[in-house]
């Protein structure tokens, strides 16, 4: 009894041993010299900000060095030449666009091709002479059936209208009544911003973006969505024939408490509403490391880090992104490096996603999450980096107000976790203690949970954690250039990716506390 004991004990300790030995040998792939080279190329002027449409595709000639790099290294691909193409588009109002307001002798009363098209025009929506009803804050006491209505609602609920606070323009709370509204069945919501907002400032800030050119990931079935579109008081106004009109109307409703269900009399509304579609293609580029156990090899740890981002400004300047994410990016490259040494690969399979189109809206990413190469209920961890190549620099740089000291340091790091496994973020601990990193998990959830594309992730169930060293005052501007960069604090995260992953690889089971299943 005793011998066999020691004999187990010995053959442990071998194990371990040799284990530790492993690993040691494979953290010494992550080298400054490596990541350097591939930074250099990858930060480069010529690859013109690797964004979607430049002249020179910097964007497509990154995605094929890391390729490259996946096959030189020994990683397999599941995709043809280790690509997933990504179906995307790009969508941009017609300047055809308008919305008139005409009296009863078909005298035009307002035009504007300043509204705004929210969501639900596939083709081009033209209504000629419409009529048109008010239908106070679009709450639930409207009519059960809107089949075929025109309806106009405004921003906000009663209450915060009443105490005259109604101001702040809620998405989430606007969407939502748009799609209880939608099933309804109106013909299309014309959302008015609040006329208490004097300068229009929410439907500006709204224009700066919907006003423009977007890009969105094409989907294999599109849903049919009721047309929305956003305008300014001033278009509600002429509904009720002059000046401050719609406002009183509100006041009305507001404290009458009613739905405000109204046709709107002796005027009509002739609408042109375009959306400007072209079809792009780009790539994620994917590569794995088969996991040793025939079982929880088909589990997966993912490692990821967008490689795309800002391109050209107006006056010519490259935005190169060094830190944004060609740190991230250059991370990830020497950590497959490193786990595809190991001579005995970890149980589970570890998968690094360079992802697509981050900056223009998390392209890559939504995508991946759509149309998972490896299943997402299989991925027990999607591990995240975007910008972890810099050092806080006093007194140029800023801290988040939450987190005024552990990140500033050499030491520090932002860490961010969701709860759908709480043990990963103990594991991240553990390993950050053992190479002497200070996680900072000051970040506000609500907001960074959203910041980058672990979001994607974090929405499907995925436990995820992101990785970052902070915004700097370089961050989105063209001063974010290789020579800011701190190879050793990249070298660190690296490292931290590592030794992470090959725990969190190798654990006998993981069971969630959240809701994703593995
Ligand atoms: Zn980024």
């Amino acid at each position: 009894m005793f011998l066999r004991k020691t004999a187990l004990g010995v053959l442990l300790l071998c194990c371990c041993l040799f284990s530790a030995y492993g690993q040691k040998q494979a953290l010494s792939k992550i080298n400054i010299a490596d990541l350097k080279e591939h930074l250099t190329f990858i930060s480069s002027d010529e690859l013109q900000g690797r964004k979607l449409g430049t002249e020179v595709d910097g964007l497509g000639i990154t995605a094929d060095y890391l390729a490259k790099h996946a096959q030189k290294i020994g990683l397999e691909a599941e995709t043809e030449n280790y690509f997933q193409k990504v179906k995307m588009a790009s969508l941009k109002p017609s300047s055809a666009n308008f919305i008139e307001v005409k009296n009863t002798k078909g005298k035009s009363k307002f035009k504007s091709g300043s509204m705004m098209i929210f969501q639900g025009i596939q083709t081009p929506k033209v209504l000629n002479n419409a009529e048109v009803y008010l239908a106070g804050f679009g709450d639930s006491t409207l009519p059960e059936n809107l089949e075929g209505e025109i309806i106009v609602i405004a921003q906000g609920n009663a209450k915060s209208f009443k105490e005259g606070d109604n101001i702040r323009f809620d998405f989430g709370a606007e969407v939502a009544k748009i799609e209880t509204l939608s099933k309804k069945k109106p013909e299309m919501i014309i959302l008015v911003t609040t006329p208490q907002d004097k300068d229009n400032k929410g439907f500006n800030r709204l224009k700066g973006y919907f006003g423009r050119e977007r890009y969105s990931v094409t989907e294999d079935k599109p849903e049919a969505k009721v047309p929305v579109l956003f305008l300014t008081p001033t278009f509600a106004d002429e509904l009720l024939g002059g000046k401050g009109h719609y406002e009183k109307y509100l006041k009305g409703v507001a404290k009458e408490n009613i739905s405000g269900w109204m046709k709107v009399k002796k005027r009509t509304v002739t609408i042109h509403a375009e959306v400007l579609k072209t079809e792009l293609d780009t790539k994620n580029v994917i590569g794995i490391v088969e996991g040793s156990d025939p079982v929880l090899k088909n589990e997966y740890v993912v490692f990821m880090a967008h490689y795309d981002h800002l391109g050209i400004g107006k006056d010519g300047d490259v935005y190169n992104g060094a830190d944004d994410n060609g740190s991230g990016t250059v991370a990830i490259m020497e950590v497959a490096e490193a786990f595809a040494s190991l001579s005995k690969k970890p149980k589970r399979s570890i998968v690094f996603l360079w992802v697509t189109c981050e900056e223009i809206g998390h392209i890559g990413s939504t995508y991946y999450c759509d149309h998972p190469i490896y299943p997402l209920d299989k991925t027990v961890a999607a591990i995240n980096l975007d910008m972890v190549g810099r050092v806080y620099e006093a007194p140029r740089d800023d801290v988040h107000k939450n987190s005024p000291k552990k990140v500033k340091d050499f030491d520090g790091l932002y860490t961010l976790s969701n709860d759908v496994w709480l043990q990963l973020a103990e594991i991240n601990d553990a390993k950050c203690k053992e190479l002497g990193i200070v996680p900072d998990t000051s970040l506000p959830k609500a907001r960074f949970l959203r910041a980058s594309d672990h979001y994607q992730f974090h929405k499907k169930g995925v436990p995820v954690l992101n990785y970052a060293t902070g915004y700097h005052a370089d961050y989105h501007k063209v001063g974010d250039e290789l020579d800011k960069i701190n190879f050793d604090k990249i070298k660190r995260v690296a490292d931290l990716c590592f030794l992470l992953g090959y725990e969190v690889a190798n654990l006998d089971e993981i069971e969630f506390d959240g809701k994703a299943k593995k």
